[in-house]
């Protein structure tokens, strides 16, 4: 026996539910046991709780959303049902709809919905729902029976999120289903408590529901049907590359979905977990896709990753409590965190170092200053006596956790979870780990909440591949050059080193322009010329900053002076810097150190190569050198490759001389019949090409200048 149980994303729309039944066809042509849940069609809880309170407040339009509820309904039966299966649905729902609007209107009469009308109020988006969907599945042919779970899942009268009474549940649901052979089809989310008070299980209880039938049916499996493939690494909204996970533990599932992937409701688990029957959660729009499969075994095969997924809170507040009177006094947590739950605020997490001089704990932000006062009122008197500072409030944060069962005993996960964060300028502003280091969660501000997600999916190897953000500045001979290759090498860099290069930013001296998703390589002079943006390199960086995605590089191809001064407010920004702009490298030794202490500091990139030599990677050879222990006492080199070229071949007469009688022209011979002139100018660098010359001379003789050891 298999349990399975659709949302209503799943069944919002007649076309979906049809897909549904195809599901459940092919189940049963396979000759699959099963019984199945439904929710309310989608958003129908949400207006059921919308027209009660209008009603509540006397505001006749209750009656339009109403109205809107019957007629979806009704409808939907009409798209989906004919003939006998009409005749036989419509009166049922006609019923429901006339005893919900006298509900309503009761409820707009007296002007108040208690918590036990309301539960009334929103059984109808089940019943209604699994009640069409039932009639539909005996039109296509299969023996398929409404099933009222008011009939079977028993609860106290805690109205909105009533408790249910396991045993008594259990046994009802085994003779149900001992006396009906038939498919059940199920109504979610509603209960009855004694004396047939319709109660509710909470918000998006249905899932409980099929945990319960599964439990009490002792299931092979419970599907989980959404409109998802599964539980994901992350938000795919905030990071892209986020992907399906094929299996987790029910620890692990439940880690996820207390953070934010409400993919499944976390007590869904229990009753499964109490019998370890396995959850799939399935994409009815995808049901090929084989989903994931949540049991009690950890994948401790070689794919599997220590951390399974990535999850963030985008919005909490940090509360702080801390001063001298903390230290070495038992009970100040006890307190603590007794004044808070006094004050109904639930606490997200806590962390406190151990020199026990202040303890931290994140709540919602709407309950930031309730905690703060009931905070400060319990430790009045240490206040008074100013052993404890008023309590600080830092608003504005998120948590991002990192999740999974293999993280246990495995040293250097918190290194690389807070390398990455580091190394791309994420500040950590606490952080938690429990000791089943099942979740390592770290608080940060909320504007590095996409990137830290990004960055540790791409650290834990989650992402398959890494992604590199560059902004261009200077499109001349170089910088088209740098587009040209990496245009080039795109596919072999992806292929190779799981590297992918997006020019998220490019700017000439003219305009701007900015791509999110990455600027078309073999556009981009066009798209360039196109944009409206006027260059200003201010704002250019500004807007680098701001995107604040990870791996960014900053590729200055100019000779400004003026965009190199800014190196340094880049380099703070944890952007790492590569540029052939020999300005900033060859001005002040001070400054120059200075950018070489920033980015060491942040542990980012200062890259620049042939500042001089031209074509050569003469400060690599030099860096090497260096690194295997030779000294450098003394460069001796010819900078210039035209002077180089000429000191080389030069072999003429003056042809020009001035006042004093000194040279200031010459005649030279490169190859026989072509002639040159060399008017005496400061010559260029850039002309080099070790063939025609010696940039770097030992005073053994002239050696190619690509050889190793030219200097001493
Ligand atoms: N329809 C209910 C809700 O929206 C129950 C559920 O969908 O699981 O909360
Ligand atoms: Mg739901």
């Amino acid at each position: 026996m298999r349990v399975l149980k659709f949302g209503g994303s799943s069944v919002s729309q007649p076309e979906r539910i049809l897909m549904v039944a195809e599901i459940l066809r092919d189940y049963h042509s396979q000759g699959i046991e099963f019984a199945v849940v439904f929710s309310a069609f989608g958003g129908i809880t949400d207006s059921l709780i919308h027209m009660s309170r209008l009603a509540e407040r006397g505001d006749e339009n209750y009656f339009t959303h109403f109205e809107a509820f019957s007629q979806r309904h009704f409808h939907a039966a009409q798209a989906l049902l004919h003939g006998p299966f009409l005749e036989k649905a419509l009166p049922e729902l006609e019923n429901n709809h006339e005893v919900l609007k006298n509900l309503l209107y009761g409820i707009f009469l007296v002007r108040e919905v208690s918590p036990r009308t309301m539960d009334y109020v929103l059984s109808f988006g089940e019943r209604n729902a699994a009640y069409i969907i039932a009639h539909v599945l005996q039109q296509i042919g299969l023996p398929a029976q409404y099933l009222d779970a008011r009939k079977i899942i028993k609860t106290d009268k805690n109205f909105g999120n009533a408790k249910v009474d396991l045993e008594m549940t259990y046994e009802n649901i085994q003779d149900h289903f001992e006396q009906f052979s038939d498919i059940q089809i199920v109504t979610g989310f509603i209960a009855s408590a004694k004396g047939g008070l319709t109660t509710t299980l909470g918000r998006g209880g249905s899932d409980y529901t099929a945990a319960l039938l599964g439990a009490g049916l002792n299931a092979e499996y419970i599907e989980i049907w959404t409109d998802v493939d599964g539980v994901l690494t992350a938000d795919p909204r905030k990071v892209k590359k986020a992907f399906t996970i094929p299996t987790l533990t029910y620890a692990e599932a439940m880690e996820m979905s207390h953070f934010g992937a409400k993919v499944i409701y976390p007590p869904t688990i229990q009753p499964a977990l109490d019998q370890q029957i396995p959850l799939i959660i399935k994409n009815t729009f995808n049901p090929e896709f084989p989903g994931t499969y949540i049991s009690e075994k950890a994948d401790l095969s070689a794919q599997g990753t220590p951390v399974k997924g990535i999850s963030s809170i985008h919005h909490v507040a940090l509360l702080t409590l801390q001063g001298s009177g903390l230290f070495g006094v038992p009970g100040i947590a006890a307190r603590l965190f007794g004044a808070l739950a006094q004050a109904k605020v639930n606490v997200i997490l806590i962390t406190q170092g151990s020199s026990e001089h202040s303890i931290s704990f994140a709540v919602e932000p709407e309950l930031a200053p309730k905690a703060k006062k009931a905070v400060e009122e319990a430790f009045d008197i240490e206040r008074i006596g100013s052993l404890i500072e008023p309590v600080k409030v830092e608003d504005n944060l998120s948590v991002v956790a990192v999740i999974g069962e293999r993280m246990r005993y495995q040293p250097g996960i918190a290194g690389r979870l807070f390398q990455a964060l580091g190394k791309n300028g994420v500040n950590v502003v606490a952080i938690a780990q429990g000791s089943s280091e099942l979740n390592i969660s770290v608080v940060v501000n909320r504007e590095d909440e996409a990137k830290a997600l990004n960055v540790l999916h791409e650290a834990f190897f989650l992402s398959d591949t890494a992604e590199l953000h560059l902004f261009i500045v200077g499109v001349g001979l170089i910088g088209s050059t740098l587009l040209q290759q990496i245009q080039a090498q795109k596919e072999f860099l992806l292929r190779e080193q799981a590297l992918e290069i997006k020019v998220i930013g490019l700017a000439n001296s003219k305009r701007m322009l900015f791509q999110e998703k990455g600027i078309p390589l073999d556009r981009w002079s066009h798209e360039l010329k196109a944009s409206e943006l006027p260059m200003d390199i201010e704002g250019f960086i500004a807007r680098m900053k701001r995107l604040n995605l990870a791996n960014t590089i900053f590729v200055d191809n100019t000779a400004s002076q003026e965009i190199a001064s800014h190196y340094a407010s880049i380099l703070e920004a944890s952007i790492s810097i590569s540029t052939p702009n020999k300005i900033a490298t060859s001005s002040s030794f001070d400054q120059y150190k200075l950018l070489k202490t920033i980015a060491k500091q942040r542990g980012v990139l200062f890259q620049y190569e042939t500042n001089v030599g031209a074509g050569l990677p003469v400060i690599s050879t030099l860096n090497d050198l260096i690194l295997s222990g030779d000294r450098i006492r003394k460069i001796e080199a010819v900078l210039s490759g035209s002077l180089s070229f000429i000191f080389n071949n030069f072999a003429g007469r003056p042809v020009q001389r001035n006042r004093q009688g000194s040279p200031t022209a010459w005649v030279y011979r490169t190859r026989p019949k072509r002639r040159f002139t060399w008017s005496g100018r400061k010559a260029k660098t850039d002309h080099f090409s070790p063939r025609n010359g010696n940039s770097l001379r030992s005073r053994r003789g002239n050696r190619s200048a690509g050889a190793s050891r030219t200097m001493r």
